[in-house]
């Protein structure tokens, strides 16, 4: 049995990110979501084993999207030797002026005209959502070190991760992460 109009919510959902979506032009929107996912994921998570689990497919159809976009100059591949994960990927300049023609831009658009107080309802409603469907498919919660049980408040303005062991800027603390693990069990 659902809550009233839950499962017309969750089809609105599904209709509202296909249309989203829609007009992407050269890229597909599994390549749109690569390029936005790895501008918007912290240093951990920038690989194709993190993007495959924020996309839901398998690894293989992941990295197969992660090279498409290294062809087409929107990638690069970068050795890390600070995290212990040996490579990661980040958006090129092209990768970052593509992003400027995001068609997600019409949706970004159109949430923020709503109220803020509605916005950030709306977010960690949705956020909240994610967590349970993605624990019921037994696969990580994506979030953002704000709402995270591993942040340690350091004294300038970043903050420490215990499970990644590292210092954080401030300007990572708002990046995606595969790591992530909330506050409460609502998230
Ligand atoms: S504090 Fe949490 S969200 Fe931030 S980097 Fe660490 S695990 Fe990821």
């Amino acid at each position: 049995m659902t809550a009233d109009g839950a499962d017309q919510t969750a089809e609105m959902l599904i209709h509202l990110a296909r249309l989203a979506q829609s007009g992407g032009g050269d890229l597909t929107s599994a390549q749109w979501t690569a390029l936005r996912f790895f501008a918007r994921a912290n240093r951990f998570s920038r690989t194709p084993s993190a993007f495959s689990q924020f996309h839901a497919t398998t690894r293989g159809t992941a990295s197969q999207t992660v090279k498409s976009l290294v062809a087409m100059g929107l990638l690069e591949r970068h050795r890390s030797d600070t995290d212990g994960r040996s490579v990661r990927y980040d958006p090129t300049p092209a990768g970052h002026a593509a992003l400027r023609r995001d068609p997600l831009m019409a949706l970004v658009n159109a949430l923020a005209r709503l109220p803020d107080e509605d916005r950030e309802k709306l977010r960690r409603s949705l956020a909240a959502a994610a967590g349970e469907v993605a624990e019921a498919r037994e696969t990580a919660r994506f979030g953002t070190c704000d709402d995270c049980a591993h942040l340690e408040a350091t004294q300038d303005e970043g903050g420490y991760c215990r499970c990644a062991a590292s210092m954080l800027s401030p300007e990572e603390l708002g990046a995606l992460c595969v790591d992530f693990g909330p506050r409460t069990a609502s998230g």
